[in-house]
């Protein structure tokens, strides 16, 4: 067997390794002892030699090693990754009784660097983002379908993450049977199609279960305190989750997306759900304009939900994506009746919390209203964050109340 590669890094550069950061940068590194193939497992050392972790190697990526283990004693292999799967899916279970839609593995806040598993009723999708999980790509799919019993897992190793780690994109079934076109997922008593071929991420946005869920309660809520009509406003609604939860106590939800398709689906999960065709209507729309177009309407909501597609990409687009998330709001809380909720979410790891509802009373300000924040929000708990890495939080939201 050859000897194991190591990566030694610069003075100093061990210190977030110490702190069990689990990211190297290639500009850490002092050089590379051997010549690892992507995804091999590498020793990282510091400049005097100092073992601090196991770590995958990704030649291409300017994040050149993503830790697996910062025990010295552990070896990478098959069982090894098959334990920490079995963790992560064991860690999700009592979230079952919520849904049968679940992100079982959440990469690495479950120690599984660049691994999305998702759950979709009996099928599992699947996402290898990184060198290190792809080289393993057998085991962690042999133990994924012992840890669930699930047979059937479909690969959407599709994403723009790829290309930095040099991987091709990777399309389609990776065990079992085809899935078919939609697969109906249940959660907090409601219903849902998802295509894990064509939808978003894998098919779908599990990181809002449980504020979908905080929105029909604020709907049911709505209808008791008004003791009048409901209307709510549901903005980049893709299949309409937050639209249907909204149908909780709203007696009428509009529902706006640029996608058609989106759309089209959104309207057949509102029929699933056995809602009343006239409480919905639907609008292929940009946002942006139709929110200005509601005003001129002179139209008024008691609930607007905003949960914008990732407007930052990078720390590169955070300010132009903050006038987009001002622009929003602000027209957003023009058309909020006194009293009214707002839900505004932002999905751009960029843009922090902090910054997040900075921006949001910006919007206040300039809307000329007062309002209160009621909570924070974030996505649910099978979206967990790993403290010792806090690169892994992304989607945030505010609940406002407008008074
Ligand atoms: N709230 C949804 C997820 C929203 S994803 C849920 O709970 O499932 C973001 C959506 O915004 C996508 O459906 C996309 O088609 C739509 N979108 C992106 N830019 C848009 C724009 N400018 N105007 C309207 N819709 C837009």
């Amino acid at each position: 067997m050859k000897a194991t590669a190591e990566l030694v890094l610069k003075p100093g550069k061990e210190r977030s390794l110490l702190r069990r950061h689990p990211w190297v940068y290639d500009t850490a590194i002092g050089r590379v002892k051997g010549s690892p193939a992507s995804g091999e497992t590498v020793a990282v050392r510091s400049h005097d030699g100092k073992w601090l972790a196991w770590a995958a190697y990704s030649p291409s990526s300017t994040l050149r090693a993503r830790c697996w283990s910062f025990v010295e004693a552990d070896r990478i292999d098959a069982s090894w990754l098959a334990a920490r799967v079995r963790e992560a899916v064991a860690r999700r279970a009592p979230l079952a009784a919520a849904s049968d839609a679940l992100r079982l593995v959440f990469g690495e806040a479950d120690g599984l660097p660049g691994l999305i598993a998702d759950r979709y009723a009996g099928q599992l999708v699947v996402q290898f983002q990184a060198a290190g999980v792809e080289a393993h790509r057998e085991a962690l799919l042999d133990a994924l379908v012992a840890a669930t019993g699930c047979a059937d897992v479909f690969d959407r190793s599709d994403s723009a993450g790829r290309n930095r780690e040099g991987l091709p994109a990777a399309f389609g079934v990776a065990r079992g049977a085809e899935p078919p076109p939609r697969i109906a997922i249940r959660e907090h008593g409601r219903r849902s199609w998802v295509d894990v071929r064509a939808g978003h991420k894998t098919g779908y946005y599990i990181d809002q279960r449980d504020n979908r869920e905080l929105a029909a309660g604020l709907a049911a809520r709505a209808r008791v305190q008004l003791g009048r009509r409901v209307a709510a406003l549901n903005c980049f609604c893709y299949t309409g989750g937050f639209s249907v939860a909204l149908a909780a106590g709203a007696d009428d939800v509009l529902s706006v997306d640029s996608s058609a398709e989106a759309l089209a689906l959104a309207r057949e999960n509102w029929q699933l759900n056995g809602l009343p065709e006239a409480a919905g209507q639907w609008q292929a729309a940009n946002v942006f304009e139709a929110l200005r177009a509601l005003r001129a309407e002179g139209r008024s909501f008691d609930l607007i939900v905003l949960d914008p597609p990732k407007f930052a990409a990078s720390h590169h687009h955070v300010e132009r994506a903050a006038r987009a998330y001002k622009d929003i709001n602000l027209s957003a809380l023009r058309l909020l009746a006194p009293g009214g909720y707002l839900l505004s979410f932002s999905c751009s790891g960029a843009i922090g919390i902090e910054l997040f509802q900075k921006i949001v009373a910006g919007a206040v300000i300039d809307a000329g209203t007062e309002a209160q924040l009621l909570r924070r929000l974030a996505a649910g708990e099978d979206h967990p964050l790993r403290m010792t890495h806090p690169e892994g939080e992304y989607l945030k939201g505010l609940l406002l109340q407008r008074l």
